[in-house]
């Protein structure tokens, strides 16, 4: 049998480990984790209203269950996995988490993969000032281990009327919709009870979306925006730029690509101006961020300034570099700044030399999965990224699919002309470091079923533990 270790439990792990173990029976695979509960993002990054794209889990789980009775699957949670030189980390580990150093996996497996995901926001540079990142809102709302006592943080910032958000991706939308619609809308979700309480008596009424390109550079997707322009309860306030050359008439530019050209359709077929809605949101282009200003007496935020921009030349297609003229300054009143600019991968704590990583890109360097030296671009055996950590913290759950099958692929390949090292142990040969400490999937299912329960009580569809200690001990009491 071929041990296989993977690091995450996201989409990419899954993904990744459905293939191999469809596509040969002597492949048994770990999958480490650092929470107590799968998934990755599908439980803590996409948004509560859409509750069919994580329906996605259903699919991993069924996975989970048949080939744990297979005796082909184990799933290893409160684990994380950190670098080899990391002996303090690792002996001071709480209770609630431990620390597993990469150098064991590999001594102990054929094959580890990296499916880590890109957990890290990308930061606004300000000259004066800090936006709070839509990363952290995201993991606020999904009732995230790192959220816990961030309710009051958000009851604070929530009492603003108007809200920034800097970005023109998906995520800034997940943003706005959950600032905007209305709070009843994910009553009956998985949103946490403290969240919701807050959501309820949060006073914004006006969002505007920022971007310091322009509207053929935005990287929404045309469902998220479509989405948006139909809240019932905000109107969408156009803005004049897109009644103005080339973007009056983006339909029948023959440079310019379908995805920006839908993107202007849905926002040319929108905005009611006659519609009395009680909340309101606006895109705004070509402003870049430099600071944000603050009341003197209150040291509440009242604007941020952005520095206006001009493009070059207006021939820009979707996905190209733009060049931006610097122009004036432009103070935008507002009383809440979330940056939402992207997520980045961060190499694993401590880890410098045994598992590479390309800071500049925020991944693994890889050929099609394989993780490759800097220095020679030569694959090291035994070793495979997967998923956000392999290409970067883009695309849907469907990209992560392709790209896990791509590096099963690669496994699959390399595996026909290996033999499993009888040398390696596998799960034996870390078990005395973890002390009996992980969580088994059977353990996460007794929290699932524990936030099922709750979830009924209160007519929603669970009710998220969210402090890790917590969930552990109701594992740790179920689980006998
Ligand atoms: C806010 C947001 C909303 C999104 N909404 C949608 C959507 O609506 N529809 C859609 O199709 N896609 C959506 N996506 C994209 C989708 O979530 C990604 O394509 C997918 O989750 C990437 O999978 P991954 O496995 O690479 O990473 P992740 O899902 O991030 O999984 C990585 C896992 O690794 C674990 N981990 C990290 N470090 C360690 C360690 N050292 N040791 C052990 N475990 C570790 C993490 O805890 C996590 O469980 C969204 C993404 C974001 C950020």
């Amino acid at each position: 049998m071929f041990k296989v270790a993977v690091i995450g439990s996201g989409p990419a792990a899954f993904y990744t480990a459905q293939h191999l173990l469809k596509s040969r029976s002597n492949v048994s695979i770990h999958m480490f984790e650092k929470l107590a509960t799968p998934f990755g993002l599908v439980r803590f990054g996409i948004a509560a209203d859409h509750q069919d794209a994580k329906k996605v889990a259903n699919k991993f789980d069924e996975l989970a269950t048949h080939y744990q009775k297979e005796g082909r699957f184990q799933f290893v949670g409160g684990v994380e996995v950190v670098g080899s030189e990391d002996a303090d980390a690792v002996a001071n580990a709480s209770l609630s988490q431990r620390r597993l150093p990469f150098s064991l996996l590999r001594k102990n497996y054929d094959v580890v993969i990296a499916a880590y995901g890109a957990e890290s926001a990308k930061t606004m540079p300000l000259k004066q000032g800090r936006a709070v990142s839509a990363h952290d809102f995201v993991q606020w709302v999904n009732g995230h281990p790192d959220s816990i006592g961030h309710s009051d943080m958000f009851a604070h910032h929530l009492e603003a009327e108007t809200a920034v958000v800097v970005g023109h991706g998906n995520v800034a939308l997940d943003v706005a919709r959950v600032l905007l619609d209305d709070v009843d809308s994910l009553r009956r979700t998985d949103v946490p009870d403290n969240v919701l309480q807050v959501l309820a008596e949060s006073k914004v009424r006006h969002v505007r979306l920022v971007a310091r390109r322009g509207p053929f550079q935005m990287a929404f997707t045309a469902k998220e925006l479509r989405e948006m322009t139909k809240l019932p309860n905000a109107s969408y306030m156009p803005n004049e730029l897109l009644s103005s050359e080339p973007y009056k008439s983006s339909d029948s530019l023959p440079w310019l690509d379908r995805s920006p050209k839908r993107l202007m359709q849905i926002l040319h077929g929108s905005g009611d101006a006659k519609a009395i809605k009680s909340k309101s949101w606006a895109l705004d282009w070509y402003l870049s961020p430099h600071q944000i200003l603050q009341d003197e007496n209150t040291k509440s935020i009242k604007a941020i300034q952005f520095q206006k921009t001009s493009p070059v030349s207006s021939v820009v297609p979707f996905g190209s570099k733009i060049e931006l003229v610097p122009n004036e300054f432009v103070d935008m009143p507002c009383g809440l700044v979330i940056s939402s600019l992207g997520y980045t991968g961060l190499p694993l704590p401590n880890c410098s030399e045994d598992l590479p990583f390309d800071a500049r890109s925020g991944v693994i360097p890889n050929i099609q999965g394989r993780v490759i030296d800097p220095a020679t671009k030569a694959p090291i055996e035994g070793l495979y990224a997967s998923g956000w950590i392999k290409r970067g913290a883009v695309g849907v759950i469907a990209a992560t699919m392709y790209d896990a099958v791509e590096t099963a692929d690669s496994i699959l390949a390399d595996l026909e002309t290996a033999k499993p090292d009888a040398s390696k142990q596998g799960f034996a040969g870390i078990q005395a470091h973890l002390g009996g400490k992980a969580v088994s999937y059977d353990g996460w299912k007794v929290l699932d079923e524990h936030e099922r329960k709750e979830g009924a009580k209160r007519g929603k569809l669970r009710e998220k533990v969210v402090d890790l200690k917590s969930a552990m001990r109701i594992i740790d009491m179920g689980d006998k």
